[in-house]
């Protein structure tokens, strides 16, 4: 349980089925993004802290992981019961720590439910390649067994996606865990884990301890941890891809984006510039998927975009989640609203033209003249070479890049250092699957802004936007999670040894 100080909840870590304060007396204070105060303490874990969650993670292994699949699927099963008998609850604690608004919230927390639906199929996921006659009297057989103890470190930006991109689909293939969430917004985490009890999940079976780098290395250095899911900046996500491998752990690591629309002269304007506001701004632009730069063919395309998408970004509804009709909350702290000025200041410094100044949208809700809320930005003839194009803002900027011709924009996005995400808009076929089949991107979409992928399919960029071989959820997912074992079998080579147990040599009824 969460105690209460002067408004200020001190939380605590979920270990082995309860809440566990910790040795290490470093806390973080959290703050509500749209009117900076103090809502909670989060403690932060040190090495003795994830020593005892392995532990328990560790105990709680062999028994689960000798649970029936079925029996593990029933569990998802009630969890997703639960999950949406409680996500307006889920929604609102998300949206308090992050900013981010309800439809958002909910809609995040939606994509996570899927992944849970997934899981209840573990079953068939499970099920294993069988070769008959292999040799004489030879069969061969896979089996997928759980990895041990796994461990998840998860951004602040989907404070209930990303963790359930992970731990539903490793505690459902036989694993135990261990979940980091981002110190910035932990508890949903924890709400979750403790849903997941309820629904008669194992103690031990998932722990969630929260911390900063310290505990993150003390994961990196655990020997009992087989295998880390990292979702994060490339920064961060580079180190532990590294230290991770180095310790002979199995590590994913998805991390920063810069995610482009090519718009072609035959794409409908009106819809591109519509689908512009939702991918751009939606999460105030705090989206790993969110689009960031359009890339128009031909000057009269940025022109007429323009056109449709200025007003649209100046009547954007602007405010803390709760207030009705809202449509961006605020970025998630003073520092990432301090470093998007700094974008927009750079911009301008570098040479693009600043056609849409979001600092200067004047927000007025009571009880918010703290918040850390900046309006939607648009800069238009935007260079490869300034920082706005080349790094990842992480807020609710717009790069408008004017390429000259199809192959212009395509070799521009081919080439740039990110590749989670890109979608082209078009009518033309030709020039749909052209793109679909040569950009060096790991999620496409065609005339779709945010090519998500659903949960049985896998999410994963390519380039700098993950590191390890594998993508998230869906079969990937059931891969990384499973170690493959193939057995060679050869059984009674003389039939008459068969007797004692009465067949009838020679028969094959
Ligand atoms: P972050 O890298 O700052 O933090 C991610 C996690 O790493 C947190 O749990 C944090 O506590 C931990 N961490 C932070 N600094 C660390 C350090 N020096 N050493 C070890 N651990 C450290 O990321 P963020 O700001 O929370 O999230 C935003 C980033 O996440 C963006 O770059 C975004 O693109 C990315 N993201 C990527 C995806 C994807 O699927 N590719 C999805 C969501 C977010």
């Amino acid at each position: 349980m969460e105690t209460t100080n002067k408004e200020v909840k001190i939380l605590q870590h979920f270990v082995n089925g309860r809440d566990f304060s910790g040795n290490s007396n470093r806390f973080q204070d959290i703050h509500d993004p749209s009117n900076a105060e103090c809502i909670a303490k989060a403690p932060l874990a040190n090495q003795q802290d994830v020593a005892t969650a392995v532990a328990q993670a560790k105990k709680a292994f062999p028994a689960w992981a000798n649970t029936p699949p079925a029996k593990r699927a029933a569990i998802m099963f009630r969890f997703r019961e639960l999950l949406l008998k409680n996500s307006g609850h889920i929604a609102e604690i998300l949206s308090r720590e992050h900013g981010k608004t309800l439809e958002d919230a909910s809609g995040s927390l939606a994509r996570g439910i899927e992944v849970v639906e997934f899981c209840t199929s573990i079953t068939t996921h499970l099920r294993s390649d069988f070769s008959a006659q292999v040799s004489s009297n030879i069969d061969s057989y896979n089996l997928r067994q759980p990895l041990g103890v796994c461990a998840g470190i998860t951004p602040f930006n989907f404070p209930a996606m990303v963790p359930m991109w992970m731990f539903p689909v490793a505690l459902s293939a036989g694993n135990t865990f261990v979940l980091k969430p981002s110190e910035k917004d932990p508890s949903t985490s924890l709400y979750l884990a403790k849903l997941l009890s309820q629904a008669g999940l194992p103690d031990g079976v998932l722990n969630v301890v929260i911390g900063d780098k310290i505990t993150v290395d003390a994961i990196l250095e655990h020997d009992d941890i087989k295998a880390v899911s990292f979702v994060g900046s490339t920064a961060v996500g580079e180190y532990i891809y590294h230290k991770g491998s180095a310790n002979n752990k199995r590590v994913q690591a998805l991390c920063g984006a810069k995610n482009h629309m090519l718009i072609m002269p035959d794409a409908d304007i009106e819809k591109t510039a519509q689908a512009l506001i939702g991918s751009v701004y939606g999460s105030a632009g705090e989206r790993c998927m969110a689009v960031s730069v359009a890339v128009t063919v031909g000057d009269e395309v940025a022109d007429a975009l323009l056109q449709k998408l200025i007003p649209k970004v100046k009547n954007l509804k602007i405010g803390p989640y709760y207030m009705k009709g809202v449509e961006m909350g605020p970025l998630i702290t003073k520092e990432s609203l301090e470093r998007t000025r700094g974008y927009l200041k750079a911009g301008q410094e570098q040479g693009a033209t600043l056609v849409l100044n979001g600092d200067e949208t004047k927000l007025q809700v009571q009880g918010c003249e703290n918040g850390y809320f900046i309006g939607g930005s648009i800069f238009d003839k935007v260079k490869p070479n300034m920082s706005i194009y080349t790094d990842e803002i992480f807020g609710p900027v717009l790069s408008i890049v004017r390429a000259a011709s199809y192959q212009e924009a395509l070799e521009l996005i081919n080439n740039h250092e990110y590749g989670n995400g890109a979608a082209i808009f078009t009518k033309s076929g030709a020039a749909a699957r052209h793109f679909t089949h040569n950009v060096q991107i790991g999620m496409v979409g065609v005339n779709v802004p945010i090519p998500v992928p659903v949960a049985y399919h896998s999410f994963g960029g390519w380039k700098r936007s993950l590191f390890g071989s594998s993508a998230i959820h869906g079969m990937e997912g059931i891969r990384f999670y499973t170690k493959l074992k193939t057995v060679t079998a050869r059984w009674l080579d003389d039939v008459k040894d068969m007797a004692q147990f009465h067949f009838k040599a020679g028969s094959d009824s």
